[in-house]
């Protein structure tokens, strides 16, 4: 489908271009002021991070590394079980480093609870975790994530960076989907 015909699928979009490139600004001010003078690791979790990683990276003014995570939860459709597979795994030995997990959404927080738990065990100096989205339900888990572009209402929602059958991950915006995309009509 060209980018351009993507307009028929959309229901609204509930975060603009502009209003997302700005908080993702604000967010690698923070981040930079936080981290100065330190080295510092982002790991994007493959694919929906990709967006983000690449947003945030350039707004930042410190020198960063980056390194990339595929992981697969378990479970039947769209909700994710907890119970995870790595299928790639970062090529950096983050024992001593700082590293901030990126991300694109929280969603229950299970899929990065079991993360933050994996690469703890990995001893790294920090820990620290920035995601563009967080939905409502992922405070039923209880992780302290530092960094937080928008919380959102529990809505299945598409773009920058996020898919639905693997479609829709380059809109530039976050929106939801027309019911006939469901309904493949
Ligand atoms: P969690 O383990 O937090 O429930 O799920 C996290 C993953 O589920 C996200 O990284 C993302 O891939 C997917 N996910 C959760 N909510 C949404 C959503 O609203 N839209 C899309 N496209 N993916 C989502
Ligand atoms: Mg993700
Ligand atoms: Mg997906």
């Amino acid at each position: 489908m060209h980018a351009a015909d993507m307009g028929k699928d959309l229901e609204k979009v509930l975060i603009p271009e502009d209003e997302l490139q700005a908080k993702i600004k604000e967010l690698a001010a923070r981040i930079d002021a936080d981290y100065a003078g330190k080295d510092l690791l982002l790991v994007g979790v493959l694919k929906g991070a990709v967006m983000v990683m690449a947003d945030l990276a350039r707004a930042l003014r410190n020198q960063v590394q980056m390194d990339w995570m595929a992981v697969s939860s378990y479970g039947a459709g769209t909700k994710s079980s907890g119970v995870v597979r790595v299928l790639k795994d970062l090529d950096t030995d983050i024992m001593g480093r700082h590293v901030l997990i990126v991300e694109d959404i929280i969603d229950s927080g299970l899929t990065l609870d079991w993360l933050i738990n994996n690469l703890k065990g990995r001893n790294p100096a920090s820990l620290e975790i920035c995601t563009a989205l967080r939905k409502p339900d992922a405070v039923k888990v209880p992780i302290d994530v530092k960094y937080v572009g928008f919380d959102i209402p529990n809505e299945f929602v598409i773009g920058y960076g996020l898919d639905y059958a693997e479609r829709y991950r380059n809109l530039p915006f976050i929106g939801t989907l027309a019911p006939h995309v469901y309904n493949g009509q």
